[in-house]
């Protein structure tokens, strides 16, 4: 259910409304919007009487919200949300597309500086990389552990990037929200529903990868789980999903953006490194997932692609990444969009 305020509701009418939610036993969310304060009641007890708020003043209308998921959805929040940092320039949601390029995984400081060093210059506002790895294999290199974090922190001192790297535990995401600027959650545990919780409770905005299966009503209630919880800071990110589909890694779901923008004020990035699974793929899929109106890209990059720990494969080399960022700069203008 979601209370709509009136237009010129005080913010004492908008408390005393959240108070009596809360009172109640629900958990009461303000949206604040341009035109008003929308309202978000969660909670497991069933559903609300709309009566019992119908009336308080300020109130302009109580609505029954028919979809499952409530807080991402545009009728609670019709603006577009957008994620900054202090500090930088970079963000996602507003006309400024937020580029995140990095390793897979951290693998030592040498390899990570190289590659921050490269990706800075070329455009990217944030870095990405690995210090704890969902491998499919455990025998396979597993990250640096908080190692890789305080060379990321390092990264961030240095280059003025901001911080994007994957949670895989509870253990691992105290850590990671302690040094990252942004906590990943990967495909593999986006019903992991413990974890999403633990991060709507964290304070550091989250990026939540679609799982490799997942319906998009399973990703924008996997989204719902982390705005239950108080995190507002949430943007979604396609990596392609499983398919028949024999020549790529997966199958990059482009067509999911402008269902989520139709949907969902949440940004939504594009990630055509894990959506395709090849080094030549990712700059067309680059161009495609901006023409197509996504929030930002995560793209990975390697100075040594061929020694890489991890998805040497699908990364690029620094030069390709620079080659990407001027090209995606054009495509942006045409779409109305810009990369700073
Ligand atoms: C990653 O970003 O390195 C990663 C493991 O991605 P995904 O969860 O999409 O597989
Ligand atoms: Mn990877």
């Amino acid at each position: 259910m979601l209370v709509v305020m009136k237009a010129h509701a005080s913010q004492e009418q908008v408390r005393a409304v959240c108070e009596r939610i809360e009172s109640l036993g629900y958990r009461a969310h303000p949206i604040p919007g341009a035109q008003r304060t929308a309202i978000g009641i969660t909670g497991n007890k069933g559903a609300m009487e709309p009566g019992t708020l119908d009336e308080m003043s300020g109130v302009q209308e109580v609505i029954q919200v028919s979809k499952p998921y409530k807080l991402v959805s545009r009728d609670a929040k019709e603006e577009d949300t957008v994620v900054r940092f202090a500090g930088s320039d970079g963000s996602f949601g507003d006309r400024d597309l937020g580029i995140v390029a990095g390793p897979c995984s951290i693998e030592s400081r040498e390899q990570a500086f190289a590659v921050a060093e490269r990706v800075a210059r070329g455009g990217a506002r944030f870095f990405r990389g690995g210090a704890y790895k969902p491998r499919t294999s455990p025998y396979a290199f597993q990250g640096l552990g908080e190692e890789g974090l305080k060379i990321m922190a390092e990264i961030r001192d240095r280059f003025g990037l901001k911080i994007i790297t994957e949670a895989l535990d509870d253990e691992s995401l105290v850590l990671v929200a302690e040094y990252a600027d942004v906590i990943q959650i990967g495909a593999r545990n986006m019903q992991n529903f413990s974890l999403l919780k633990r991060a709507g409770r964290a304070k550091k905005p989250v990026l939540l990868k679609r799982g490799m299966s997942a319906t998009l009503d399973e990703l924008l209630m996997a989204a719902e789980y982390i705005l239950s919880e108080g995190n507002y800071n949430v943007m979604l990110c396609e990596r392609g999903v499983r398919t028949f589909s024999d020549f790529s890694r997966n199958t990059l779901d482009l067509a999911v953006v402008p269902a989520v923008k139709k949907r969902s004020h949440l940004p939504i990035l594009v990630d055509p490194s894990h959506g395709t699974g090849k080094r030549h793929k990712v700059l067309p899929l680059s161009r495609a997932a901006v023409a197509v109106g996504a929030d930002g890209l995560l793209v990975e990059v390697h100075h040594e692609p061929e020694k890489a720990l991890s998805d040497g494969i699908q990364s690029i080399l620094p030069e390709e990444f620079a080659e990407l960022s001027a090209e995606i700069r054009q495509i942006a203008a045409v779409v109305h969009r810009q990369v700073n």
